[in-house]
């Protein structure tokens, strides 16, 4: 379904040339499709000093240790998460296109600049990337998985990475998006599997791939599901915090 609605696009752009998704000014010849430079300029970059846990931005003077509101008592099953962008501004109107106005065409975009950065290419560097799965009915509304979709545009682009789709959404979860902090770590526990067959590597690096990191409650479960099944080195990404 992804592959036709790329087509349909393409034929789409024939008749109407493209607009950036961020400027909407008409796009100058770029190996990207959708987001030109100017509009890459305006994603809001997250830069050091960070939390080294979720990656969220400290902001103004650091002294000592920095206690993360974000990373406030989870205890992550996931090592240390790298995320690119905030997801705020033009970002979050990205996502927001990605995940409810069935823009699937924008995440190897979006993908694309977040891999301009030195720190996310490292920490993918060489593992094995475990998309967040969405649960089949979710699967069916959406008609894609962008998580996946970001892990094999990533893999495709790392060197040593490969994409493997390990885990599967059991239970059909409420939106997390108006849940709180615990809400959302309740919501999530014991939703995610590994799927039967798929083994797991207790010497392979595994980084759990989603496009948002809010209070990482769901790349915190799928990591605890892989080190369930065995894996000892697990980390998370996603392109953005939010
Ligand atoms: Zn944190």
């Amino acid at each position: 379904m992804g592959l036709l609605e790329d087509l349909d696009r393409g034929l789409f752009d024939l008749v109407f040339p493209r607009d950036c998704a961020v400027t909407q000014e008409p796009m100058e010849t770029s190996e990207r499709l959708h987001l030109s430079a100017a509009g890459a300029d305006r994603l809001d970059r997250i830069t050091d000093p960070r939390c080294m846990c979720c990656g969220h931005p400290f902001e103004g003077v650091i002294e000592g240790d920095r206690a993360c509101p974000h990373c406030h008592e989870l205890h992550p099953a996931f090592g240390r998460a790298v995320c690119v962008f905030r997801a705020r501004g033009p970002a979050r109107r990205i996502i927001h296109r990605i995940k409810y106005r069935h823009s699937p065409f924008l995440v190897d975009d979006l993908a694309s600049v977040a891999l301009a950065d030195d720190l996310f290419r490292r920490h993918l560097a060489g593992s094995v990337l475990v998309p967040v799965p969405l649960h089949p009915a979710r699967l069916r509304d959406r008609g894609y998985n962008q998580a996946e979709r970001i892990a094999t545009f990533l893999a495709a682009h790392v060197p040593g990475c490969r994409a493997e789709f390990v885990l599967r959404k059991q239970n059909e979860t409420v939106s997390q998006t108006r849940l709180g902090r615990q809400e959302r770590r309740k919501n999530v526990a014991g939703a995610f599997v590994v799927i039967d067959g798929k083994p797991v590597d207790p010497t392979t690096r595994y980084v759990v791939i989603d496009d948002v990191l809010t209070t990482g409650a769901t790349l915190h479960a799928c990591a605890l599901t892989l080190r369930k099944a065995g894996a000892t080195l697990v980390d998370a990404a996603a392109l953005a915090h939010g």
